[in-house]
């Protein structure tokens, strides 16, 4: 491509190449024409002087006095200041203003001459040998009685002609070289207000395409241009705003979707993220600012994710499922996709919906496995007393000692599904109420929380001769449940007997630990694994379950007392280890 220039370096040199040619034109046609002008004046002089003499010629050579004719030619030559040559029609020159005629040459083959003897004017002009000069010629053909008598010519020499021609032309020249300038100064200031509205209005389109839409373009002074920079003008403007719509709407999309618990994820045909909102970046636990551009394998490692996104590409079509990502916790993905369409309808991608239900996955393992424990937790004593009634049914009440036997038995299968159902109860009543409204909580003192929960658990920490020490800082108060504090107090205390050999110790505290209070129960039994800490607060779990079960435990004490802790808006923690005892901390605001 040629290199381009700027508008002035074409408009500026066109002007002066114009003005240039413009001007030798027309010098060269002026100067011809008065070179021809001036040509045509001399000969028709000539031709007057000619006609002039010709009276005087003609009559000196009628009388044959060729010598009189000669003197004419040299004195009318010499006031004329012209040179007069009078020829016979045969050519031989009879008087001449300048030379002897004898000394001539025959003057025939003159082209004057032979014009003239032809009975026309002629005329001709070149180089005189005589005169050593270029001359114009005018012959005239002096005729008497109808018969060509003589030849008169005039000449003079057109140097003067060109003497004079020459400096017409020289003042052409260094007058058209004064236009010239003149002109050259103004076309460059012609050129200059052409080219500057243009080079401005180049400068607003530059800024323009920087996006400084603010930017106003000057009007310039000529119709043409102000109706351009109008229209430059409003172009931006109507830019400006639509780029501030699609900003606008731009931004509130990314609201939405940041704002989004659901992730958002849209993958184009090369496995790469078109875009993707935050909840993507949670899910896949990514630490990155912006997932665009990436590709699939960049955003997971998981096999079976990558093996959906493959499939959602190749099947075009809307398909859902789960997936299972370990980020470093195991986490259940749910996802729907859809084919991702461009502007006119092509498929550019799939767009992924994911959702985290991994709490809801455990809900409902949690639900299935509660039901199946329920069921198995009932059947247990069912099935023993059921078997120990069809016995008494068979044998009959024969032996009273035996039958007493297994009613006690049967009593204490009894009590231990109505313990199971009224820790069901209990639990289920807690969550119902926590759920739907919270649990009525009122200001008490733990102190009194703590002296009734040991004295509830007193008889059976006498039975294992276990010494329960409570201590509580003065005037403890919280915003309380007392009644289900108390049940969930003595739960801990229960099990820390239960959990101890004979004879050791039970320590019940509670302090003040910032904005908390701190109920403690502390037992030096047989401790707890760490890897159970978590699931002992699960329903119906236990660490030995023939041990827990035959001591009478239910497998919902801890359940209870994590439940009754939550609807305080507290927390429970466990630190213990096998053989070093078991350390329950409950944490309840203050306020
Ligand atoms: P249970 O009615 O069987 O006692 P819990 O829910 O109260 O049920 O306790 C669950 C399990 O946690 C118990 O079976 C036991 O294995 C363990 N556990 C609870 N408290 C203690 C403790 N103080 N010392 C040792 N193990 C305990």
């Amino acid at each position: 491509m040629r290199p381009k220039k700027r508008l002035f370096w074409h408009l500026y040199p066109s002007f002066l190449a114009i003005i240039v040619i413009t001007l030798v034109i027309s010098s060269i046609y002026s100067s011809t024409s008065m070179k021809d002008f001036f040509l045509n004046q001399t000969a028709d002089d000539l031709k007057i002087r000619a006609l002039l003499l010709q009276r005087q010629v003609t009559l000196r050579l009628l009388i044959n006095d060729e010598s009189a004719v000669n003197e004419l030619c040299a004195v009318a030559g010499q006031e004329a200041s012209t040179r007069i040559t009078v020829t016979l029609p045969d050519g031989r020159v009879v008087g001449d203003s300048f030379s002897a005629p004898g000394k001539m040459e025959n003057h025939s083959d003159r082209p004057e001459i032979m014009e003239a003897a032809d009975g026309r004017i002629g005329t001709s002009i070149r180089y005189s040998a005589t005169m050593k000069n270029r001359m114009m010629y005018v012959a005239i053909p002096l005729v008497h009685d109808g018969q060509l008598l003589a030849i008169l010519r005039t000449a003079i020499t057109v140097s003067r002609i060109d003497e004079q021609l020459s400096r017409i032309r020289l003042r052409f020249i260094l007058g058209g070289i004064v236009i010239a300038l003149i002109v050259a100064g103004i076309s460059l200031l012609v050129s200059r207000r052409i080219s500057k509205p243009v080079e401005e209005l180049k400068i607003g389109a530059d800024r323009f395409s920087q996006g400084d839409f603010d930017h106003k373009l000057p009007t310039p002074d000529t119709v043409e241009m102000t109706a351009l920079a109008d229209s430059m003008n409003q172009m931006a403007a109507r830019l400006n705003d639509r780029i501030k719509t699609i900003v606008q709407h731009r931004n509130e999309l990314e609201a939405v979707l940041s704002s989004m618990v659901e992730g958002v994820l849209a993958v184009d045909h090369n496995e790469r993220v078109l875009f993707s909102n935050q909840a993507v970046l949670r899910l896949f636990d990514l630490k990155l600012g912006t997932l665009t551009g990436k590709t699939i394998q960049e955003v997971s490692r998981s096999p079976q994710f990558h093996r959906f996104v493959q499939q959602a590409l190749l099947n075009r079509e809307t398909a859902e499922g789960t997936f299972t990502l370990y980020t470093p916790d195991e986490r259940i993905v749910h996802f729907r996709n859809a084919p991702l369409k461009g502007g006119s309808g092509e498929h550019i991608g799939t767009l992924f919906a994911l959702n985290d239900v991994t709490g809801i996955k455990r809900l409902e393992n949690m639900r299935r496995d509660f039901a199946a424990n329920v069921s198995h937790e009932i059947k247990t004593p069912l099935t023993a007393i059921k078997g120990f009634v069809e016995t008494l049914i068979d044998v009959g009440a024969g032996d009273p000692e035996e039958t007493l036997r297994f009613l006690s038995i049967i009593q204490k299968h009894v009590d231990r599904l109505t313990a199971i159902v009224e820790d069901l109860k209990q639990l289920s009543q807690i969550e119902l109420a926590d759920e739907k409204i919270g649990i009525s909580l009122e200001r008490g003192q733990i102190g009194d929380v703590i002296r009734e929960a040991v004295s509830e658990c007193r008889d059976r920490a006498t039975e294992k001769r276990i010494d329960i020490v409570g201590t509580c800082e003065e005037d403890l108060q919280i915003p309380m449940n007392e009644q289900l504090l108390e049940h969930a107090l003595s739960n801990l205390i229960d099990n820390a007997i239960t959990f101890s050999s004979p004879e050791s110790r039970v320590d019940v505290t509670a302090t003040t630990e910032g904005s908390e209070a701190v109920i403690r129960v502390q037992d030096y039994g047989i401790g707890i694994e760490p890897r159970y800490h978590q699931r002992i607060f699960e329903r119906f779990y236990r660490v030995d379950e023939g041990r827990s079960r035959e001591k009478g435990g239910t497998g919902l004490g801890l359940a209870i007392v994590k439940h009754v802790v939550l609807a305080h808006n507290g927390r429970i923690t466990v630190d213990s280890a096998p053989g070093r005892g078991s350390r329950f901390d409950i944490r309840l605001p203050l306020r």
